[in-house]
């Protein structure tokens, strides 16, 4: 599926050219034929977690000696854009492997890496990142829940709305209060096993707009008991540094997904076009159409060029917050108008459920959301002005 007329960017290796037709031909065989079911059942089988990492597709950017592929952060561009190009877009995994595992890998202790690190990659634990909360999204120094120290080791109170794997994480990192007087540093990262762990309980999947089979839940914590070892880091009130520096793979992780969405449209509205026909003659022959995908084209190409940028960059450990926010912002912007254009060229069918498109839509909506809103991402641009 390739919509736009781009050589490959100068990241993309041999290996990765494989690696990007292995992921292709296992999302098509293994994961796609079951969209239908989750989209029906309203979430995805946990047995998918475990043959994605059978398939090596889970950390692949998390070294060998901790169980992951031991590849870049090119590695994971490259599975999460085949994710977006399957209409995979309600899968959790990227979150997994390319936040979860990295806040692991970039913050734990060598213990917490060797602990949990491998367990990610096999799917035998499936990873969530709890920040956000009833009362606290965007202004994340609003989190009220807290661990207190108790004894050896701290006791976790508070309610979590929005996770994204919730109903399915075995390990779950919390954003808590370690010291209520000391502002953003008094927010430490704890995580939680949920296996055996009483006082924690899974809330409602919750009902969306999109993306239907992502089981994004409400999580509660009450009283729950945590060794020392649970805090991430050796370290407490580092929570928001560490917040800080992963944001950007973050953002990048979203643009990745958005940029994907939008070579799929293109590439199925451009085949719906050559078939459909009215007033005798294909949809592709009114100029208007012509002029639509002609525009979308552009700005997709434009896009793409500048998304690869950024993952160069990235890769080089070069990626700045305002320019990862540019991408988020721009790119998210960018899909659902692309999408919303696409859907129009479908017409009445472009409305109806069974068309992809309709559900990339719908799915769309959330990027401009999620992972920071594109108006945050704007004060975080304007303060490099
Ligand atoms: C499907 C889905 C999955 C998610 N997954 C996760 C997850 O896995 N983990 C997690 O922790 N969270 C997750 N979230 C939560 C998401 O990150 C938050 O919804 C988002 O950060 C916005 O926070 P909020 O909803 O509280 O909105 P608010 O912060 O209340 O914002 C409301 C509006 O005000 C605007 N606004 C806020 N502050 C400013 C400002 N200073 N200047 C200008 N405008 C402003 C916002 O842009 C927005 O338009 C998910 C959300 C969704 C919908």
């Amino acid at each position: 599926m390739d919509a736009l007329s781009l050589p490959r960017p100068a990241w993309m290796t041999e290996d990765l050219v494989l690696l990007e037709d292995q992921a292709r031909r296992f999302l098509a065989a293994e994961l796609a034929p079951h969209i239908e079911t989750w989209h029906e059942a309203g979430i995805m089988d946990r047995s998918a977690w475990r043959k994605l990492g059978e398939a090596g597709l889970l950390c692949a950017g998390i070294p060998e000696e901790y169980g992951g592929a031991g590849g870049s952060f090119a590695h994971e561009t490259v599975i999460n854009r085949e994710y977006a190009l399957a209409g995979l877009d309600s899968i959790g995994a990227p979150l997994h492997s390319g936040i979860v595992a990295p806040y692991i890998l970039h913050h734990g202790t060598e213990e917490q890496k060797r602990r949990w690190l491998p367990k990610l990659a096999t799917g035998e634990l499936v990873g969530a990142i709890a920040m956000s909360e009833p009362g606290a999204g965007s202004d994340l120094q609003g989190v009220r829940a807290s661990a207190k120290k108790s004894g050896n080791g701290y006791v976790l109170n508070g309610t979590k709305t929005f996770i994204t794997n919730g109903q399915h994480a075995d390990l779950i990192i919390v954003v808590a209060r370690t010291d209520p007087e000391a502002g953003h540093k008094g927010i430490s990262l704890m995580v939680v096993e949920s296996a055996d762990c009483p006082g924690f309980r899974r809330g409602r999947k919750l009902k969306k707009l999109g993306m239907d089979w992502a089981d994004t839940s409400e999580l509660f914590f009450e009283d729950v008991k945590l060794p020392a070892e649970n805090l991430l880091g050796k370290e407490e009130g580092q929570g928001f540094i560490q917040l800080m520096t992963d944001l950007p793979q973050e953002r990048l992780l979203v643009a990745t997904a958005a940029i994907g969405m939008i070579e799929r449209a293109l590439a199925l509205t451009i085949d719906y076009v050559k078939e459909r026909k009215a007033f005798g003659k294909a949809i592709i022959e009114f100029q208007n159409t012509q002029f639509v995908l002609a525009e979308c084209k552009t700005e997709a190409t434009i896009a793409r060029v500048f998304h690869d940028h950024c993952v160069e960059r990235h890769i080089l450990g070069e990626l700045d917050t305002t320019t990862a926010s540019m991408a988020k912002y721009r790119l998210t912007d960018l899909q659902n108008s692309i999408v919303d254009r696409c859907l129009q060229l479908f017409g009445g069918y472009g409305y109806m459920d069974e068309y992809p498109i309709s559900r990339m839509y719908r799915d769309a909506r959330v990027q401009r959301i999620y992972a920071g809103t594109n108006e945050i991402m704007k004060l975080l641009i304007a303060r490099s002005l």
